[in-house]
């Protein structure tokens, strides 16, 4: 479970703080959706959500511990409990899909037969087989996000964190994507978190929504409830 409490993040020559007094509670095993227009401060809550921003004021429980609270090594463990996906990818355009997933891998420090064994797994689940040796420059979006999925699982994280992960995507990409994270919530029960400027992905795959304005929450909860408001 992840628990914000309370957070605050003011830059250092910001006029206004990029968030205020957030809280918000993202169950295990859900999927949950940050709303908001550009400048409401979502990328700086999900850099706070694994302390690559340290927030001004406030709290990050991550299944009850205090994020803020670590030293830079005992973050460095902690962020391995988090995948992440981003908007442009960032793949590295010099290794191929095979080895970009197993970043994460060479990083925990996993050796070359155990590399191997949970590569041709997450090219299973992410359906991209065919593409294994193949260069990012050889890839559509979609195909780029879905090795950008494979690796953020690939240390086996216990949440996932989608940075506007289907907006460089068009609309039916950006639905087989949706669809393909959902597949995993559902199998893997794979907690994940995803910011986005758009309504619609938020109505298709998420359980519970905050929508931020101005780095404050002006409204969250269950879904069915949040769209159903007057
Ligand atoms: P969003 O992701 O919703 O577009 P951001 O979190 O990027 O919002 O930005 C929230 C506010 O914080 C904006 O006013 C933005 O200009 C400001 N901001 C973001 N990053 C920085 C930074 N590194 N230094 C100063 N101000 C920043
Ligand atoms: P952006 O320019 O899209 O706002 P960020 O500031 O979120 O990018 O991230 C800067 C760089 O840090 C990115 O290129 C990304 O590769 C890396 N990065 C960010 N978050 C993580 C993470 N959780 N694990 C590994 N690398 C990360």
């Amino acid at each position: 479970m992840i628990v914000v409490e309370q957070l605050s993040k003011r830059y250092a020559d910001a006029a206004a703080p990029a968030l205020q007094d957030v809280s918000l509670t993202v169950n295990d095993g859900s999927i949950f959706g940050i709303i908001g227009k550009s400048g409401a401060g979502k990328s700086t809550l999900i850099r706070c959500l694994n302390l690559l921003e340290r927030p001004t004021t406030g709290r990050i429980l991550l299944d009850g511990q205090d994020l803020t609270l670590l030293n830079e090594q005992q973050l460095r463990q902690q962020r391995q409990r988090i995948g992440m996906i981003f908007q442009n990818f960032n793949l590295l355009h010099a290794r191929n899909v095979s080895d970009n997933i197993a970043v994460p891998l060479q990083i925990a420090g996993i050796g070359r037969d155990q590399r191997k064994k949970r590569v041709a797994e997450l090219l299973d689940l992410v359906g991209l087989n065919d593409k294994a040796r193949a260069f990012p420059s050889q890839l559509s979006g979609g195909q780029k996000q879905r090795v950008g999925i494979a690796r953020a699982l690939a240390a086996h994280p216990h949440y996932l964190l989608s940075d506007e992960a289907t907006s460089a995507l068009d609309p039916e990409t950006t639905a087989s994507i949706l669809a393909l994270l959902r597949d995993i919530n559902r199998q893997l029960g794979l907690t994940i978190v995803l910011i986005t400027h758009e309504l619609e992905v938020v109505k298709s795959i998420c359980d519970s929504a905050a929508l931020l304005a101005k780095g404050r929450v002006l409204e969250s909860g269950p879904l069915q409830q949040l769209i159903s408001a007057p």
